[in-house]
């Protein structure tokens, strides 16, 4: 059994604060701080450029990627780190496009994250004008698989909603119409359980500072299916995914496995506060996270409908086809959020009416939730988001 009090005491969270955004960025655990101290101090200060051997940061990325493997059912050796989740749906639909030479069609749905859109929209763009993004609504993804797709890219989790698609159902869909997967699981990894290999999934990404709280910029990761990965020729084809980097040939030939997918230096400091930041994970069930996000989810919708009936649900009825996040609908928002951050809770705003709310078992109580819905609620009945401070959109909402 997950001990759920032991895992918020390795967080370091301001005092007064009810964070629900550990979707958006995850809080700083407490074994961070040191980590990345000795890595500064004792690495780079004290080795200079032998820590890439001596600390074995040419490694850190497929050892830290193996570590997330653990938490969305990768076998080792089938992950790795480095760039932004951005550049990874880039290179993972790149090499898919290209193991499926005979089609043009990349599909998606309305719900996905726009930089996932606008990276493919670019790729297709370099690919010649017979290439073609096709977004459809979310519910008509399954029925818009046929032949014509050579790549289904799918976020599993929608960051606005949190509704959830069914992946194990997708991918049998998309395999048997001769389709690969790519999937974003930057609202899945650490937020719900997530099996790639038991669900068949060829390709997937994802983020590390959401809900494995890497910190502001931390890198992304990709995993490949080992039964694809020798195919995979990257796109993307830089010299710490060449097959022997130091050999400095001319000539690019791929790295084994996943690992042809890393590009250059890898960002070693963000390695390796995420390797601390993952510490927190070990010994943690995922289905005992998972029964503790819905119930904490639970909580927060009942007392918000009981509590503000200007707030209009807006995820998915069936807990079994949310995520780890909550969402409401309301007209002033933006206001909203800001008046309930000036209160202590830490929720945050997606345009054009959405209040987004994430649900993290390993720092959050019952209690913290079920407080967070009544100070909510207490915003709505005074209107004390109807302040012109409140209304000023900064540049990050
Ligand atoms: C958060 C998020 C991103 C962010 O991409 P970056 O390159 O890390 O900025 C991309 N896709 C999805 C689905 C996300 O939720």
């Amino acid at each position: 059994m997950t001990d759920f009090t032991a895992t918020r005491a390795m967080f370091d969270l301001p005092e007064g604060v009810i964070y629900l955004d550990g979707n958006s960025l995850g809080p700083l655990p407490r074994g961070v701080a040191a980590r990345v101290g000795q890595a500064i101090t004792d690495e780079w200060g004290q080795m200079l450029i032998t820590g890439w051997n001596r600390a074995g940061w040419i490694d850190l990325p497929a050892r830290v990627g193996d570590r997330i493997g653990r938490l969305i059912g990768a076998v080792p050796g089938s992950v790795t780190m480095g760039d932004t989740l951005s550049i990874k749906v880039y290179q993972a639909l790149a090499s898919a496009l290209e193991l499926r030479p005979e089609r043009r069609v990349i599909l998606s749905d309305t719900g996905n994250f726009p930089t996932d859109l606008y990276m493919a929209d670019g790729l297709c763009r370099t690919l010649g004008p017979d290439y073609a993004l096709k977004t459809v609504a979310p519910e008509a993804v399954e029925d818009a698989i046929d032949d014509s797709v050579a790549v289904l890219m799918i976020t599993e989790v929608d960051y606005r909603t949190g509704r959830k698609h069914d992946m194990a159902r997708l991918i049998a869909k998309a395999h048997a119409a001769g389709a690969l997967v790519v999937w974003d699981l930057a609202h899945s990894a650490g937020a719900i359980p997530v099996d790639v290999t038991g669900a068949d999934a060829d390709f997937a990404v994802g983020c590390s500072y959401k809900y494995l709280n890497s910190g502001p910029g931390g890198p992304a990761f990709i995993y490949i299916a080992p039964r694809l990965a020798e195919q995979v020729r990257p796109a993307l084809s830089g010299w710490l995914g060449h097959e022997a980097p130091f050999a400095f040939d001319l000539d690019y030939r791929p790295a084994r496995g996943v690992e042809r997918m890393r590009v250059g230096t890898p960002p070693i400091l963000q390695l390796a506060a995420l390797d601390a930041a993952l510490d927190v994970w070990e010994g943690v069930d995922m289905a005992a996270l998972r029964a503790r996000s819905l119930q904490l989810q639970q909580i927060f919708i009942d007392k918000v409908e009981a509590g503000c009936r200007d707030l209009i649900f807006a995820s998915p009825r069936d807990a079994d086809q949310r995520g780890s996040q909550v969402s409401f609908r309301h007209k002033e928002g933006y206001a909203i959020i800001q008046a309930l951050i000036a209160e202590g809770v830490i929720g945050d705003f997606r345009a054009p009416d959405i209040l987004r709310f994430g649900f993290t078992p390993l720092y959050l109580s019952p209690e913290d939730v079920a407080r967070a819905a009544e100070i909510l609620c207490d915003v709505m009945a005074r209107s004390r988001w109807d302040r012109p401070e409140f209304k000023a959109r900064a540049k990050v909402t």
